[in-house]
């Protein structure tokens, strides 16, 4: 079953556990996100980056999820992932997918907040849910997601942004990274636990890749109930297919894509099973 993230998520906020949201760029990373979260039986968000549009068009991701979820055996949530553009947001709706990030965080706080409510208006009158973003996060290595300057979000914006938007659930920066850490993150709880003190709707962690396991805990159960991982999935796979390229034996490419869906889903059940122990 596809669903929007609305239910999903409050439920997640409420009881302390996170849905992972794992980012897909082809047929076999969705099939790994998708069998990983079928065997744990854990609703799953399978993210689609605006930057990724080169390797897939929305019709057709739109086409692949709904065809695995009428198998699979959770509810599938299919995401797009930081979107600028009021007209692939428009597109992604019209193509099926069930959520959006509206990415308004370069903007000037009013702007931000303009934008975000015009898009939630359309989304919601189409059933879709979505996430926006104040403050930005910063760029580790290996990301292929924008960096920008890192901006933690303020505590006191949260509560009139959340409230002007009606947004559904809100991305905040509190140090965490797109990509992988350079050092030992630095992430500031205390800004988390005055947002979520501020905004009851469910919280999401940008750059989960690499953030170690305690602090993830702590995030959740400060009020993240969403978490992104992108980086790990890319930077494992391609590890692992590397040694089994540079190995003696000679693969078939349709033997490296099966072991292509291995990897993704070692990683997104590394992830899926961590964000529910908090
Ligand atoms: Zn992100």
């Amino acid at each position: 079953m596809m669903v929007n993230f609305s239910a999903l998520l409050a439920e997640a906020r409420k009881g302390q556990y996170a849905v992972g949201s794992f980012n897909v760029y082809n047929y076999e990373t969705i099939r790994g996100v998708v069998d990983a979260g079928n065997e744990l039986g854990y609703p799953t968000i399978v993210a689609f980056g605006e930057n990724y549009l080169p390797n897939m068009e929305l019709e057709e991701i739109a086409a692949v999820v709904k065809a695995m979820s009428a198998k699979a055996d959770i509810p599938l949530v299919l995401h797009l992932d930081h979107c600028k553009s009021f007209t692939t947001i428009v597109k992604a709706i019209k193509a099926g997918l069930t959520s959006i990030m509206y990415d308004g965080s370069s903007l000037p706080f009013a702007d931000n907040m303009k934008k975000t409510a015009e898009i939630v208006a359309i989304a919601h009158a189409a059933g879709v849910s979505v996430e926006a973003e104040l403050g930005a996060i910063g760029g580790g290595e290996f990301s292929n997601e924008e960096s920008a300057e890192e901006i933690y979000t303020n505590p006191d914006q949260a509560a009139e942004f959340v409230s002007t938007t009606k947004v559904d659930a809100l991305a905040v920066s509190i140090g965490t990274v797109h990509g992988m850490y350079k050092g030992t993150p630095k992430v500031d709880v205390d800004v988390l636990k005055k947002i979520a003190s501020c905004v009851d709707i469910p919280l999401v962690l940008h750059g989960g890749s690499g953030t170690p396991v305690d602090i993830v805990h702590e995030c959740i159960r400060n009020g993240i109930a969403k978490i992104n991982v992108n980086t790990e999935i890319s930077v494992y796979t391609v590890e692992k297919l590397k040694e089994l390229v540079k190995s003696n034996k000679s693969y078939h490419l349709s033997q490296l894509a099966l072991k292509e869906v291995d990897s993704v889903k070692e990683v997104v059940k590394k992830y899926s099973t961590m964000f529910r122990q908090a």
